[in-house]
Order: C-alpha cells, then structure tokens, then sequence
C-alpha cells in the first residue's frame, strides 16, 4: 500500500457509501493513490468498481455482529496490516461510533461528520466541516498522523461519477471477532426507515405546534410510503425526536419529494433538503423563505391543507 491509497468502509446505506467512493476515487486521482472500498455488509462489488474502487475487501463474518467495539479492533488490525493513509466512513450510527474507536486504537485523529473533502498533490486530506457553533466552515488537516480519518454525512456528497467497464480485484477477507457483547433482538423503532434512503419526506417544522400534530404526520407519510422529518425547531420545542432533524445539524437528505409542512426555512434547514428534486412547501406565512426554494407553494394553515391532502388521496383510491 501507498500512503496516497484511500480505503472507504462501507455501510448500510449503499447509494451514499458509492458516492463517498466515487470522492475519493477523485481525491486518489489527484495524489496518485488507489481507492479500496471494504464492505462490512452488502456485497455490491461491481457497483463499489464503477463507483470508482480499484478493489474490493468483502469482509466475512461482521454481518451478524452487533459489538461496535470488537468490529472497531478488527478493522483497526486490518488498517496496521496494510496501512492505507486515508479512511473514510459515512457518518452513520455506525461509522460515528466505530470510526473514532478505530482512531484511538491507531492512535490518529478524526474529523467526524465532514461536508466536504478534497485532497493536495502530497496526499494531505482536506476535512471540511462546521466549526465554532457552526459559525465557519473549518478545513481541518491531520499533518502528523496516519492514517488520516473522516467520517462523512450521508447524502451531501453528490451522486457517483459511473465508470462503465472498469474492473478491480475483489477479494474475500474472512474476519474473526470475539465479540463482548451479544445481539439478542430489536426493539422497532417509531421511524423503521432511515431517513436519508427516503424517496417521500414529509418534513415539519415550528408550526405544527404539538407532538400530536407530528403523530398526524406520520400517518399521513407512512399512507404515502414516506418518512418524517422535522426542523430543529420542532425538535427543540418536543414535538419530534433528534434523529428525525433536518439539516446542518442533523440529517442531510435527497428525497424525489419533500413536502415542508409550517417550516420558515431557515438556512440551516435548507442546507439538509434543498437538493431535494421537488419540494412542496406549506405554510400560512406568504413572506415564509421556504416559498422561494419550494417548486410548489401552498399558503394555509397546515392542518387544513393536510386533511385536504389526506381526503383527496383517499378519494384516488391510492392504498391506504
Ligand atoms: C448553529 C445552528 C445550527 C442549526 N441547525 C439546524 C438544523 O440542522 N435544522 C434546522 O431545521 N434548523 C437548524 N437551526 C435552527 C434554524 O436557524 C431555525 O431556527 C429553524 O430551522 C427554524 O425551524 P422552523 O422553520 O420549524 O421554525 P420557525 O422559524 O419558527 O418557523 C415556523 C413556521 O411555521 C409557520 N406556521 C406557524 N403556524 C402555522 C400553521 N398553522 N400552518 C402553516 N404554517 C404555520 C410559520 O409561518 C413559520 O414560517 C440551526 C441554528 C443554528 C444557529
């Protein structure tokens, strides 16, 4: 391995693990170093190689674990083994927690939850991420250190650039763990989706005024086959849990459609949504800055443009 080489470890989300190939396959370009992309779950091989990975590590037996710790010390003695300069995760659940557990077993420094990358000549990764309170946009080098590492969030990288009919090598890397802790079952979540995988977001914000108004939403999303979303604001205030926010500070997510239902929106809102490919906004505010980022505007109270919704597409006869 050269100390130009990027491996990129993959997790669930496929489709953002691609794009944070696809980064780094440019990034490799620019120092001269090779892309490998480690699959902790999915074997997706050809789709990692048209992303832009040169090869492939499936690695064998982590799918049933659920111990983030033991996962963490196996990839650590993988990464010492062949001592790539740069390792990137998406800023999932998981990688949040095993990215770091990683970096303290190496004994480098991580940049958690950047919004951006780029890379100079010498192999030195730019981490670009929100810094004091969000006020800047801090690049952060790790000068001293190897490997450098950086988790990524999900879905603000832009969609992959396709190498049709490149090949790589793919290899199969059995891995045993002992883990400490043991999975016995789930608990399903409220939001048994992830947010970020969307197709249909029904978004609210400060003006749904209540938890229950949020409970109404998420009838009306789950009727439609999509996921609830929420302001920081809504959060604050109750009506929605954390890991439904979006924007600078929680998710950033590319749905087909995101309908923002008594959100101002902020710019920090829009940061997370606005590369959504239609939006709907619903608000009682016509000056509301969220009109002037939505491709269809409804101005009304909230509930009553819902209910309207909720009837309309009951009389279409769509399943409920
Ligand atoms: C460092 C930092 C990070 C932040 N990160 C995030 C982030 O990740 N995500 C985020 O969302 N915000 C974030 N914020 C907060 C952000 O600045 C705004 O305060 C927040 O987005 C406002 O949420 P909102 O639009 O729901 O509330 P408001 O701005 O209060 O807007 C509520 C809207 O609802 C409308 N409304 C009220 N009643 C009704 C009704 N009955 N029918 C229809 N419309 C109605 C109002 O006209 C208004 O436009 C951050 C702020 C800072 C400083």
């Amino acid at each position: 391995m050269s100390k130009n080489d990027i491996w990129v470890i993959g997790d669930k989300i496929i489709p953002y693990n691609l794009a944070l190939i696809s980064k780094a396959r440019a990034m490799a370009d620019i120092c001269g170093g090779s892309v490998t992309a480690l699959s902790l779950y999915e074997d997706n091989p050809q789709d990692c190689i048209r992303a832009g990975a040169d090869g492939v590590y499936l690695l064998r037996g982590l799918q049933e674990v659920s111990d983030d710790s033991a996962i963490a010390e196996a990839l650590a003695g993988i990464i010492s083994k062949d001592k790539p300069g740069t390792v990137l995760f998406q800023a999932t659940i998981r990688g949040r927690a095993i990215a770091p557990a990683i970096a303290a077993i190496l004994g480098t420094g991580l940049t958690a939850d950047c919004i951006d990358l780029d890379m100079d000549q010498a192999g030195c990764l730019l981490q670009k991420r929100p810094a004091l309170g969000d006020s800047i946009i801090a690049e952060i080098i790790c000068e001293k250190h190897r490997p450098q590492m950086a988790t990524v969030r999900p879905g603000i990288l832009p969609e992959p650039v396709w190498r049709e009919n490149s090949t790589g090598q793919i290899d199969k890397i059995p891995v045993r763990i002992l883990p400490k802790t043991v999975r016995t079952g789930f608990l399903k979540s409220r939001n048994d989706y992830a947010l970020s995988q969307a197709g249909i977001i029904l978004a609210g914000g400060a003006g749904i005024g209540s938890r229950e108004g949020f409970d109404y939403l998420h009838h009306i999303a789950s009727c439609i086959g999509g996921c609830v979303g929420a302001s920081r604001a809504a959060v604050d205030a109750g009506y929605a849990p954390y890991h439904w926010q979006i924007g600078q500070t929680g998710v950033a997510v590319r749905p087909r459609l995101y309908i923002a239902v008594g959100i101002s929106g902020s710019v920090q809102h829009l940061v997370g949504m606005n590369t959504s490919d239609y939006i709907i906004a619903v608000n009682h505010d016509r000056n509301a800055p969220i009109f002037s980022y939505a491709d269809y505007g409804i101005v009304g109270d909230w509930k009553e443009t819902m209910d309207q919704f909720l009837l309309s597409w009951k009389e279409n006869n769509h399943e409920l």
